[in-house]
């Protein structure tokens, strides 16, 4: 027998989920190392530069790689033979760590992201938790832990069907894949579950995405099995479908492809699939009963030697004297740096923004000639103007996008992915802009603004209005006034020549 101590368990999952905020797994950022080395498409190598320039950023200064850290998950394995030194349930004492993990540690407070009653009153619970927490019992006498942080954007793009058992899954995957975006901030890793039962093969998909990238291994020795043969076979074909980094079209949109199974009815074939983004966060420990776990933090000369500046072809654009005349002559692909005032806003301010012009009553910002950047940062910590503060998937905003283009005089806005058809028509009816920045480099984007206040709906926490004042913000043009879009022939183009190459 074994004892744990909660002391321990709690200091465990509270360092753990502190240690993933600004350390990403070696075997990843290894990985996006090898991926901007192979790059041809210049846009999507800037981006893979962005996400390499933050991440060792954020091991530097041990602040988080995305603003958005992510809902946090524990995978447990608990030996049978293990005791427990009190009579918290595993779920309270999880969900203390993570507590502790987000509030706790006054040079990096993590943004609290969970809502509670989310059908209804979507509200805050201000510390994170609850944790979704799975547990298993096994032989032995020690905890294994797996934790992850899983931000929203990656964690929405989650599919699940059940083919016919004849189907084939390498269609499916191939189907589907380009149906998510880039909400989900590639290059990341997909994880698949195959067979079992639905919630079976979803949970064998979140778990596949815990073990190491080892691809490139496993190209090297050979399949061994048919697992392994589909995870070569969609390595290659997901690859070649040029979605690329950020959806911009370009070589690399996965650096692995995990795959789990398990035995499953013969008149079904489960199959889930759950992407893991740019900001790829876990870390696995062992308790054994001799203290709180240690993780060893990665040596910063590991870190890919990998700089992003701006290249020559880059405008400059003053945001307090823009016209919309002058953003009519941004074309899709041109990459700017702002200087100037903006305003910030993601769902929740939308929504009141709609729900304030539908009554007719008078909204608390004034719209007129301004950006819009959708973002939730983190909360400041020392002299920081704000924590890092990455765009946030815009497509969740598309619905409100007529309104504000055609009500508010708002004249572009700011965020990550593609937008669909009905904003796109929005944008090119009102001659607007939409312009992306790099999700994933929160850290890097954050220090281009310099200061920050909120303006309205400051009860809405992460998600109340902003105005940031920033000096040269890096982003592109990914809608012009003509609805051309980069995430549309970007990929189109970069299919074409991976075909060709
Ligand atoms: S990298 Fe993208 S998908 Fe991942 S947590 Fe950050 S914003 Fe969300």
């Amino acid at each position: 027998m074994t004892t744990i101590k909660k002391s321990d368990f709690i200091q465990s999952i509270a360092d753990g989920f502190q240690f993933i905020s600004y350390y990403h797994p070696q075997d990843y950022i290894q990985a996006l190392a090898k991926a901007y080395d192979r790059e041809q498409s210049p846009a999507a190598k800037d981006a893979i530069a962005q996400i390499l320039v933050n991440s060792r950023m954020c091991a530097e200064g041990h602040r988080p790689i995305c603003q958005d850290t992510g809902m946090a998950m524990v995978f447990l394995k608990i030996g049978m033979d293990v005791k427990w030194d009190t009579d918290q349930t595993i779920q309270e004492m999880v969900d203390e760590g993570v507590r502790q993990a987000y509030n706790s540690y006054q040079n990096n407070i993590l943004r609290a992201s969970v809502l509670s009653d989310p059908a209804g009153l979507r509200k805050n619970t201000r510390d994170n938790t609850p944790a979704v927490v799975h547990v298993e019992l096994v032989k032995g006498d020690k905890v294994d832990v797996h934790i992850a942080a899983k931000g929203g954007g990656s964690e929405n793009k989650s599919k699940f069907t059940v083919l016919n058992p004849s189907d084939s899954i390498v269609e499916w995957v191939l189907k589907t894949v380009p149906t998510m975006g880039a909400g989900w901030c590639p290059p990341g890793i997909l994880g698949i579950g195959i067979g079992g039962t639905a919630e079976k093969a979803m949970l064998l998909a979140k778990e596949s995405l815990l073990e190491p990238v080892d691809i490139q291994e496993l190209q090297a020795r050979g399949a061994q099995n048919r697992v392994e043969e589909l995870r070569l076979e969609l390595y290659e074909k997901v690859n070649a479908l040029g979605i690329g980094a950020q959806g911009l079209g370009g070589l690399t949109t996965v650096v692995d492809v995990k795959i789990l199974d398990y035995p499953t009815h013969a008149a079904s074939l489960p199959i889930a699939m759950i992407p893991n983004c740019a900001a790829t966060r876990h870390a696995h420990f062992t308790l054994d009963g001799s203290g709180a776990a240690v993780l060893k933090a990665p040596k910063l000369e590991d870190y890919p030697q990998v700089s992003w500046s701006a290249d020559a072809q880059t405008k400059k654009v003053n945001l307090d004297t823009i016209t919309a005349e002058q953003t009519r002559t941004w074309k899709a692909g041109d990459r700017l740096l702002l200087t100037g005032k903006l305003l910030t806003g993601r769902d929740a301010a939308h929504k009141r923004i709609s729900d304030l012009l539908a009554k007719g009553e008078a909204l608390p910002v004034d719209f007129k000639r301004r950006f819009i950047y959708y973002v939730g940062p983190v909360d400041a910590v020392g002299d920081e103007a704000v924590g890092p503060a990455g765009p946030t998937t815009a497509t969740r905003m598309d619905k409100f996008t007529e309104t504000m283009l055609s009500q508010t005089g708002l004249i572009g806005m700011i965020g990550k992915s593609e937008r669909g058809a009905q904003a796109i028509e929005s944008i090119a009816k009102h001659q607007a802009v939409y312009l992306m920045a790099v999700g994933g480099a929160a850290y890097l984007v954050s220090k281009a603004i310099k200061s920050a206040k909120v303006i309205a709906f400051n009860e809405l926490g992460m998600e109340a209005i902003h105005e940031f004042e920033v000096e040269d913000m890096p982003v592109t043009v990914a809608v012009d006034c003509t609805g051309e879009s980069v995430h549309i022939s970007g990929p189109k183009e970069w299919r074409g020549k991976i075909g060709k190459l």
